[in-house]
């Protein structure tokens, strides 16, 4: 049985291609490779170097793949970038994504479909933590076009009976616990990520983004989960869709537990043994002051369970792979 998986050599999707193989699916990729690395896949994964803006070249991989279901990671990511280019951003994610759900359509066949969204179709709401019914007021042109994408995909199982599930990720960090792959973007702006650079003298300091949000230190909350915990949440998510199990959900992937800016830093110098050098820096256009998730849905519903709940886990694996990998995938 193969999963075709668009955007399978980024950050999430290789993760999440190898917890496929372990499973025992087999597994093609259609990524364009503008963010993601071919060296991030296993030999033997097939790769359609392809971009979801050519509908022949969706229409083809479906077509060769014979795909009994499609994870849907490809998209552009960053929400600083999102808010400076932000027709690059629709056509990219969303005409990327309707593109695929019409080819899909178009091979007459019932295709069920991941597809990975965001909490920051959340913005800033009152709940917390965030249950997966709470209003959708997305605060930055990435989270719209993720919301977007979920509202077309749910308009074609309206209409077509389109099988899938959601999945809005919380903060996704840490690296394979093998220590060779992990996050590897030409523009780094995630936090651990940047802590880590920072430890290794490739950056002077850490910026901290505020330090006057209505939080307890003052920083703002993010639900951290581990990117292996994630890739799992994928495979849970594939076999309820492929069983006949919830054709139609939504979930958030989160831990139910935020962890401030400044707590984070603390323990990236914890785990990497001095203290990396910090300004107070203005707040980031688009950051709501706390995501936390209501992780319940997911737990009780399709059994997850992380396995690497502890923030160290998180960052230690981090650490392991900036460490040994400085420019990511280039050697
Ligand atoms: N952040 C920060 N300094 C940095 C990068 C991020 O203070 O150099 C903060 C950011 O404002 C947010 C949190 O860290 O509150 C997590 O940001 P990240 O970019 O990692 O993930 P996001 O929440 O945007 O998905």
């Amino acid at each position: 049985m193969t999963i075709l998986v668009t955007g399978g050599a980024g950050y999430i999707g290789s993760h999440t291609v190898r917890a496929l193989l372990k499973a025992g699916y087999e597994v093609a990729v259609f990524d364009n490779l503008s963010s993601g690395h071919a060296a991030a896949l296993p030999h033997g994964v097939r790769l359609f170097q392809a971009d979801l803006l050519n509908p022949d070249a969706v229409m083809q991989a479906l077509a060769e793949t014979q795909a009994e279901a499609i994870i849907h990671f490809a998209a552009r990511i960053e929400v600083g970038e999102s808010m400076r280019e932000p027709l690059g951003y629709y056509r990219n994610n969303v005409l990327g994504s309707l593109n695929l759900l019409q080819e899909i359509q178009n091979t007459g066949r019932r295709i069920p479909l991941v597809f990975s969204s965001t909490a920051a179709v959340y913005g800033t709401t009152d709940a917390v933590p965030i249950p997966e019914d709470a209003p959708l007021r997305p605060e930055s042109v990435y989270g719209e076009t993720k919301l977007m994408t979920e509202q077309m995909i749910r308009a074609a199982h309206a209409a077509h009976g389109q099988p899938y599930t959601v999945l809005r990720y919380f903060n996704v960090c840490g690296a394979s616990p093998e220590g060779d792959i992990g996050e590897a973007h030409a523009s780094q702006t995630h936090l651990i990520e940047l802590a880590c650079m920072t430890a290794l003298g490739k950056r002077a300091k850490m910026m901290v983004f505020g330090d006057d949000y209505p939080t307890p230190d003052g920083t703002c909350l993010r639900d951290y989960i581990h990117v292996q915990d994630l890739a799992g949440a994928h495979v849970l998510a594939l076999k309820a869709l492929l069983d006949g199990r919830h054709g139609a959900a939504t979930y958030n992937v989160g831990l139910g537990r935020g962890f401030s800016v400044r707590e984070v830093l603390d323990m990236v110098d914890r785990v990497v043994g001095t203290r990396l050098p910090r300004e107070i820096a203005e707040r980031r256009a688009g950051d709501p002051p706390r995501l936390v998730a209501d992780g319940t849905r997911i737990r009780e519903e399709l059994g997850f369970t992380p396995q690497f709940p502890e923030l160290r886990q998180m960052v230690e694996t981090a650490w392991m792979w900036h460490r040994t990998h400085p420019n990511g995938f280039e050697f």
